[in-house]
């Protein structure tokens, strides 16, 4: 088997309907080939011949995470689901009704949890304005229409319902004007978080357009621009090799010498993405702007539960002059089953990566929910009173006053997410569901968790 590493400079991009002509389709076996045929048609995949040819290991396949990250698998549906569509799609190949299969399964996979579409989307006059959420007094976050693609179809990612045709995304914008309005009025607001998809799938002219009208005087008050983007890990030719890359650095540099900070929230999954001498320079090269370059990403299952890899992940960006940021816990979307980690372990993981990485690599945050109310962070596992509990705080939050909190849950060695867990010292409720600041109920009194504006797109990955 070939797996000599190679670095392509060619954008080519392989998704089920092309991955039977990658020279790598021929070494799976055949229950691998079938699993991604018939599961693709549930949760479709994107990846490109630099993910195939050097990030992914084949000698280790399936169990390599790269591989595991980009590619649909069996245990993804459950055994009977799986051999329904199986027999529909290989067998039967009757259209009509692995349509109806394939809407039934993705509905049950939570496509939009709570409400991210509809929700901190600014109206004027009563009417929404396009492509604008603003969730967190200080932030805009802002979807150009042409980055609301990304280089991978993560299952992990509740992006998945775009990517399959369940979300039109409405709110997506062609042009910034409307942006540039809102922002003039809105002073109070600091930051703009441009995110997808991955903006930087467009070109830099098409970027700048974006950029640009961000920098005139009656925005003095932005002071910092941010960009989700996943090219860092998976196309870091966008900023090396590219044709347009060179001209990607001088727009960067015009934006820091406007004297805002740009601020790339790279999402990174596993230290094999910074590996490659061309993501090392893709990282040189942005910070060589002046820009900042923050890594981020969702702790995962079955890819990066190895703390190990997150050490080397975060002390090769410092290295490098990136700064570790959050480290996400996995979301109740897709296929979650498959992906989630007890919220009990990721404090474990998080606790053992930290402890191996000096102080330098301690930006981190995390691992942090992104739920409805705000980004929750597990501190840590205490016990009070013979009680044994999680420790919590929030980083962020829709009330500023909650902030910094420390609050107490329950422990509970099975609970993934914030709504699985209950008050501690006897309450029936967190101090955030009595107080005003928006929290939801579900129909059990449960926190309503919902992705923050900010987690659109690199979604595991953006902090807004
Ligand atoms: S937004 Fe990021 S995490 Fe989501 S599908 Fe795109 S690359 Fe994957």
């Amino acid at each position: 088997m070939n797996t000599t590493a190679t670095t392509p400079t060619k954008f080519k991009p392989f998704t089920r309907q092309s991955i039977v002509s990658a020279r790598q389709w021929e070494w799976l076996t055949p229950e691998l080939q079938e699993a991604v045929q018939v599961v693709s048609h549930v949760l479709p995949f994107r990846t490109n011949a630099y993910v195939m040819d050097t990030l992914i290991d084949w000698s280790r396949v399936p169990d390599d995470p790269i591989y595991r990250l980009t590619f649909p698998h069996r245990d993804m549906l459950p055994g009977a689901e799986y051999e329904q569509l199986r027999d529909l799609v290989l067998v039967k190949k009757d259209d009509a009704a692995i349509a109806r299969l394939v809407h039934a399964i993705r509905m049950r996979m939570n496509p939009h949890p709570a409400g991210q579409m509809t929700h901190n989307v600014p109206r004027v006059n009563d009417a929404p304005l396009k492509g604008l959420q603003h969730k967190y007094k200080e932030t805009v976050l802002f979807f150009p229409s042409a980055g609301q693609t990304c280089h991978a179809y993560c299952t992990f990612c509740f992006r998945w319902p775009q990517f399959v045709g369940m979300d039109d995304l409405k709110f997506d914008a062609r042009e910034c004007g409307e942006l540039v309005d809102y922002l003039k009025v809105h002073t109070e607001v600091t930051d703009v978080l441009i995110t997808g998809g991955d903006p930087m799938i467009m070109n830099t002219r098409s970027l700048a357009e974006f950029l640009e009208p961000l920098l005139i005087p009656e925005l003095a008050h932005i002071q910092n621009i941010r960009i989700g983007t996943k090219s860092v890990a998976y196309w870091p030719q966008r900023f090396v090799s590219d044709k347009d890359s060179d001209d990607l650095m001088r727009l960067f540099e015009k934006v820091v010498a406007s004297g805002k900070n740009l601020a790339i929230m790279g999402h990174y999954n596993h230290a094999v993405e910074l590996r490659a001498p061309i993501a090392q320079q893709a990282v040189k090269r942005i910070v060589g702007t002046g820009a900042t370059l923050r890594m981020q990403g969702p702790l995962i299952r079955h890819i990066n539960e190895d703390p190990k890899s997150w050490a080397e992940l975060w002390t090769t960006g410092v290295r490098l002059g990136a700064i570790p940021y959050y480290m996400f816990v996995e979301r109740d979307t897709g296929p979650r089953d498959y992906f989630a980690l007890p919220l009990a372990r990721a404090h474990e993981i998080f606790q053992a990566a930290y402890s191996m990485v000096s102080g330098l690599s301690r930006t981190v945050r995390g691992p942090s929910m992104s739920a409805f109310p705000g980004k929750v962070v597990i501190d840590g596992v205490v016990t009070i009173n013979g009680e044994k509990l999680f420790a919590l705080q929030f980083l962020q939050a829709r009330n500023p006053e909650w902030v910094r909190r420390p609050f107490f849950a329950k422990y509970d060695a099975t609970a993934t997410w914030l709504d699985h867990l209950k008050p501690a010292f006897g309450r029936d409720r967190f101090f955030f569901e009595t107080e005003s600041g928006g929290a939801l109920r579900g129909a059990g009194g449960r926190v309503i968790p919902l992705v923050p504006a900010g987690q659109r797109g690199h979604a595991q990955p953006d902090a807004a």
